[in-house]
C-alpha cells in the first residue's frame, strides 16, 4: 500500500508548490542521478533533488556585466530539496521544460497581479495597508525600480507619490517625458516598518515578482534607482558608487544605475550626477536632450 504523505509536511511542499507556480514556474522533473539516502538516514531536506529552470537561467549569455566583465559569480540553476518521499512519487508526464518557459514569456502585469494575489508570503504583509504593486505603461521603453513604499505609497497603493517620488515626477518630465509613458515599481511590494531597508529574505521573496514584471514588459532600458534596486537585478554587493551611471545588462536589456530621489533630497548636490546619468538614458531612447537642465 502506498506510504501516507505526514500533514505537515504535505502542506510544506503544497505551500512551496503554490509559491513556484505563481513565480510562473509549472513544471519539475526529477534528476534521476540524484543519491538518494537510505530510509534510515532521510531527513525532512533529504539530498534527493527537483530541478526546475526559469528562462533566464536557460539562456546564455544574459548573465549580468560589470564594467564589460561578468559582475557576479554564474548563476547556478536553482536546485530544491524535497522530501524522498516526495521523490518516490511518478513523473507526470507532460509538456517539456522549454514549453513552461514559453508560458512564462506570454506573461502580463495583469496576471502577474493575479498571482501575487493579497501576498503574505514575507513578513512585510504584517504592517502594510496597500499592496504597491507598480503603475505606468505596460509597453513602457523605460522601466524605474526603487526599493519599496513609503508611507505614502502605502497608504495609496501607488509607487513613487511622497516627496521622492515628486521629485521623481520631475526628473521623467525633464526627460520630456509624463509618468504614464513610463513604468515605476519597486523591489519588495509592501512597505518596511519604519522605512527600514527591504531584508534578505524579503527582498529574495518578492523579488521573482518583479523580474517576471521586467519581463512582460520589456523596456528597452532600466534604471535602478539607488543600491537596494541595483544590487537586487545585478546580484552584486558592490556599492553603487563604483557602477552608478555606468551601462550594465539585465536579462539582455540596458540597465543603469543612479541615486534613489530620496538621497537626492538628503544631498541635492548629487542631482547634477543623476541628471547625466538620465541624459544617457534619454539618448538611448532617442529623446532630446536639452542643454542646462540639470535638475
Ligand atoms: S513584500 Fe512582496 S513577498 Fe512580501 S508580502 Fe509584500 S508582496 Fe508579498
Amino acid at each position: 500500500m502506498a506510504e501516507r504523505i505526514p500533514e505537515t509536511l504535505h502542506k510544506k511542499l503544497s505551500d512551496r508548490l503554490g509559491f513556484y507556480e505563481d513565480l510562473g514556474i509549472r513544471l519539475f522533473y526529477r534528476d534521476r542521478g540524484a543519491v538518494v539516502a537510505p530510509e534510515s538516514e532521510r531527513r525532512l531536506e533529504p539530498p534527493a533533488t527537483v530541478h526546475f529552470s526559469t528562462p533566464e537561467l536557460q539562456k546564455e549569455g544574459t548573465l549580468p556585466k560589470l564594467a564589460g566583465k561578468p559582475a557576479l559569480q554564474k548563476i547556478a540553476p536553482l536546485v530544491v530539496p524535497v522530501s524522498p518521499k516526495i521523490s518516490s512519487l511518478p513523473v507526470v508526464a507532460g509538456p517539456s521544460l522549454f514549453e513552461s518557459m514559453d508560458r512564462i514569456a506570454d506573461d502580463t502585469l495583469l496576471k502577474i497581479r493575479e498571482d501575487l494575489g493579497e501576498c503574505t508570503r514575507c513578513k512585510l504583509h504584517r504592517a502594510r495597508h496597500k499592496i504597491v504593486f507598480g503603475d505606468g505603461s505596460p509597453k513602457a521603453e523605460l522601466v524605474f525600480v526603487g526599493e519599496g513604499p513609503g508611507a505614502d505609497e502605502d497608504a495609496q497603493g501607488l509607487p513613487f507619490v511622497g516627496r521622492a517620488g515628486k521629485l521623481l515626477t520631475q526628473m521623467i518630465e525633464a526627460m520630456g517625458l509624463q509618468r504614464k509613458d513610463v513604468y515605476i515599481c519597486n523591489v519588495v511590494k509592501c512597505r518596511p516598518p519604519e522605512n527600514r531597508q527591504p531584508e534578505e529574505d524579503e527582498v529574495s521573496t518578492c523579488s521573482p515578482f518583479l523580474f517576471r514584471q521586467i519581463d512582460a514588459i520589456a523596456p528597452k532600458v532600466i534604471v535602478c534607482l539607488g543600491a537596494v534596486a541595483a544590487k537586487t537585478l545585478l546580484q552584486t554587493n558592490r556599492g553603487i558608487s563604483q557602477f552608478r551611471g555606468e551601462w550594465l545588462e539585465f536579462r539582455g536589456r540596458k540597465l543603469l544605475a543612479t541615486y534613489h530621489p530620496a538621497y537626492l533630497l538628503r544631498n541635492p548636490a548629487a542631482k547634477s550626477e543623476v541628471w547625466k546619468d538620465l541624459q544617457k538614458v534619454m539618448a538611448v531612447l532617442g529623446l532630446e536632450v536639452k542643454k542646462g537642465k540639470s535638475e
